[in-house]
């Protein structure tokens, strides 16, 4: 059986606490299920400039460029405020994401059941949601040139461009209808083709791409403005999107608050195939390092667990064990084990970060 690779970054503030917990859940899956890994730990943001002086040495950098997968914790704190931005923590997680060409950002919304009335939404319309939104991550409006702000006679002007080529939109496309291949075969495209040009390329090249290689995936296509009013409208309706970076950052945002709190919230960032086919790939939660709550044991570690079983599902093909690892959340939730992030209006008492742990074990145990 093949032995999946795995470095861990732990980072800052309350990222090495809920990483504590996924450490425990690996240990569970390799005692419990058979499953090989091979787990390194390093340091990065914040936790390795101040053992380095950089926030992502170069030895970190190579060796998450040949793992399986990276499992990131959280970077950032307000003892790193004042740095020069070119040591800040969060340039480390960004050149990670450059580096490793990390293109295709997975960010999924799903809401479990127990916990549909913290949506802001109605319960009927978020119980039991479940898309990915596949989101353009390198290129795009935010590095398209020229950008700047110049003078034009008596006042300033703000440029950004728009520009994607071809080969851009087509991996991002490939990376949607691989993912709907894994789920129910749906993707839905978004873009302004009525109004950018950029947008009817993409549309062009998503669809030519279906035509040619994905034929079995239903696709359809829907502007921008419309699909964030269908996410709030009927969320259900979707199951993959595949959309820009600026459209994605909004929209995904957009989505991640039908599901409630930000405790909760996997993502994923797939590069290209490496040599045994797999995408290079970092998972990591949404939710930054917290530094409200770090140290206190409070925080709700579910968000870097179900990243966990984001990599076991999408690097490591371990569909069954990430079934599994999902199903124990929702039975814990279900229980109504609850961190105080999860706490209703109804109140009780909160759980630790380590008890959250404990409970799904326990649950992985009985499953
Ligand atoms: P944040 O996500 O750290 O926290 C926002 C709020 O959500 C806080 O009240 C926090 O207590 C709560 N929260 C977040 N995660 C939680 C969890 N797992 N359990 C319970 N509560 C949780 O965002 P912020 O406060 O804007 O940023 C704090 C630091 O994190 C900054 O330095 C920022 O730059 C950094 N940051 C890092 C990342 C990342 O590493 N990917 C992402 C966002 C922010």
């Amino acid at each position: 059986m093949a032995t999946h690779s795995l470095l861990i970054l732990p980072g800052d503030g309350i990222g090495p606490e809920v990483m504590a917990e996924v450490r425990r859940v690996i240990d569970w899956f390799a005692a419990n299920k058979g499953i090989a890994f091979d787990v390194s730990e390093d340091l990065v943001g914040g936790a390795a400039y101040d053992a380095h002086g950089t926030p992502l040495t170069d030895e970190t950098l190579a060796k998450a460029q040949e793992v399986d997968a990276v499992l990131l914790g959280a970077v950032g704190g307000p003892k790193y405020d004042n740095l020069d931005f070119s040591v800040k923590p969060e340039r480390g997680l960004l050149r990670l994401r450059k580096e490793m060409d990390l293109f295709s950002n997975l960010r999924p919304a799903q809401c479990f059941d127990a916990l549909a009335d913290f949506s802001s939404l109605k319960r009927d319309v978020v119980a039991g949601l479940d898309i990915v939104i596949v989101r353009e991550l390198t290129s795009g409006v935010y590095f398209g040139e020229p950008r700047g702000i110049h003078k034009e006679g008596n006042e300033r002007v703000g440029i950004n461009t728009q520009r994607y080529t071809e080969s851009e939109i087509a991996r991002v496309a490939r990376s949607a209808f691989e993912l709907a291949k894994k789920r129910s075969n749906k993707v839905c495209s978004m873009e302004k083709a009525n109004v950018m040009e950029s947008g009817i390329l993409w549309r062009d090249v998503v669809q030519e791409i279906h035509d040619t290689e994905y034929p079995e995936v239903e696709l359809t296509h829907m502007y921008a403005d419309n699909g964030a009013m269908q996410l709030v409208r009927a969320p259900k309706q979707f199951d993959v999107i595949v959309t820009d970076n600026l459209f994605g950052d909004v929209l995904s945002d957009c989505a991640a608050m039908l599901t409630g709190s930000l405790g909760m919230l996997p993502s994923a960032s797939l590069g290209l195939p490496m040599a045994n086919g797999k995408p290079k790939a970092m998972y990591e939660p949404v939710h930054g390092s917290a530094p409200d709550i770090a140290g206190q044991g409070k925080a709700n570690p579910i968000a870097c667990i179900l990243s966990f079983a984001m990599a076991l599902r999408y690097s490591f093909d371990e569909g069954e064990a990430a079934d599994l690892l999902e199903g124990a959340v929702e039975k814990v939730l279900a229980d109504g084990v609850r961190t105080a992030d999860l706490m209703g209006p109804e109140g009780g008492t909160p759980v630790s970060t380590t008890e959250m742990g404990d409970a799904i074990l326990a649950a992985l145990d009985a499953a």
